[in-house]
């Protein structure tokens, strides 16, 4: 019995609660979500009975920090050890005025090659368990020493395309948001997309409404064929068309990230067509000067072709920023994130 597999609902009705009182549950909810405790033993209002039966039958996280490494921008890596021996990512982000983001991993590997990532290099390994990614928050929220009330905000922008691996990670945002669980506000959690769209029609009918981020890449068909060959069977027309019925609030935006890659997507004419094509959508969009890594076959833009890009795009009213990396000297930038286990088979 994983707690964290399961929404308060499917707690409130497992055969392992079965004969107790349902705010015992209560209480297991507020030790784990709300004040960061992982022992049965120092849950001090159980009985003795009780938390032995937990500790005998019952986990709360599945996942162990083995790793850790700070960056001199304040930003945190994080690598974590699954119960098979496998790695995987996140980090932690202090944003301004003292707000916090977790970045966390959907999957091991990922499954959709993209030319410029560092994780698609290890391919596929597996999807992570509602637990696992679950896990992820609880730790980074416990390393973090957040205040039991702090709020934080959640990207799955780790390892991993999370549309890929749907069904769990509805699951972990179900668990997240739970008002009885750990009560995250659904608005500051973002799924960033390579453009599924089976994945993206399943996220716009789930009733809890998170934040969309899609990775653009690229201007047109053929050049994000080129380096996002998920691009074949979802192609770009069909992705935007879905995207104009994805349903947003007043106030939201979908957020476009696009990755500048020198002498490739990065000219006049690639600006000029990602407005034309993102023209009729709410949207933002996020410039992010490539990251390089050894191997990768392409190199970062200089800074005027970047400031280029994006006064095209705020000459025409949109909303376009550039992101700065964080965490670059840690390999925990957009995109560096590959397993500990990837990194010593390639003998970093
Ligand atoms: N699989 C999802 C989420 C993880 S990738 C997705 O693709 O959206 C998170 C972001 O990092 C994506 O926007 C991706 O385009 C970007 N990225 C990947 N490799 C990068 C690199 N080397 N430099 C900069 N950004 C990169
Ligand atoms: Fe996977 Fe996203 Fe990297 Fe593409 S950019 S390989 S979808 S993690």
């Amino acid at each position: 019995m994983t707690i964290t597999d399961y929404t308060f609902e499917e707690l409130q009705n497992h055969s392992f609660f079965k004969n107790e009182k349902p705010y015992r549950i209560k209480q297991i909810a507020q030790w784990i979500y709300t004040k960061g405790v992982f022992d049965f033993e120092k849950m001090t209002n159980l009985s003795k009975e009780f938390r032995n039966k937990l500790k005998e039958n019952a986990k709360i996280l599945t996942i162990e920090k083995t790793q850790s490494v700070s960056s001199k921008d304040g930003t945190t890596k994080f690598v974590f050890k699954l119960k098979d021996g496998l790695f995987v990512e996140s980090v932690l982000i202090p944003m301004n005025e003292g707000k916090i983001t977790f970045c966390i991993s959907s999957q091991v590997g990922c499954a959709m090659g993209c030319r410029f990532c560092k994780t698609a290099t290890m391919g596929f390994i597996r999807n992570l368990t509602p637990s696992e990614i679950v896990s992820q928050v609880l730790l980074l929220k416990s390393y973090a020493n957040l205040p039991e009330k702090k709020k934080f905000n959640i990207v799955f922008m780790g390892m991993g395309e999370p549309l890929h691996n749907t069904e769990n990670i509805l699951k972990a945002i179900e668990i997240l948001t739970d008002k009885n669980l750990m009560d995250l506000s659904p608005r500051r959690i973002t799924v960033s997309t390579s453009g599924l769209i089976e994945g993206l029609k399943k996220l716009a009918e789930f009733p809890v409404k998170v934040r969309l981020a899609v990775s653009l890449n690229a201007s047109n068909q053929k050049q994000r064929e080129r380096i996002m060959p998920i691009t074949k069977s979802n192609p770009l027309n069909k992705l935007i068309e879905e995207l104009k019925k994805f349903p947003l609030s007043n106030r939201d935006r979908i957020t476009f990230e696009y990755v500048l890659l020198k002498d490739f997507n990065d000219s006049e004419e690639d600006a000029l067509r990602v407005y034309d094509l993102l023209n009729g959508l709410k949207y933002k969009i996020n410039l992010i000067p490539f990251n390089p890594y050894p191997g990768s076959g392409f190199e970062k833009p200089e800074e005027k072709r970047v400031l280029r890009f994006q006064k095209i795009l705020t000459d025409r009213n949109v909303n376009a920023i550039i992101r700065k990396s964080k965490g670059e000297d840690i390999s925990a930038a957009c995109g560096m994130l590959a397993s500990r286990k990837e990194k010593e088979n390639v003998g970093e």
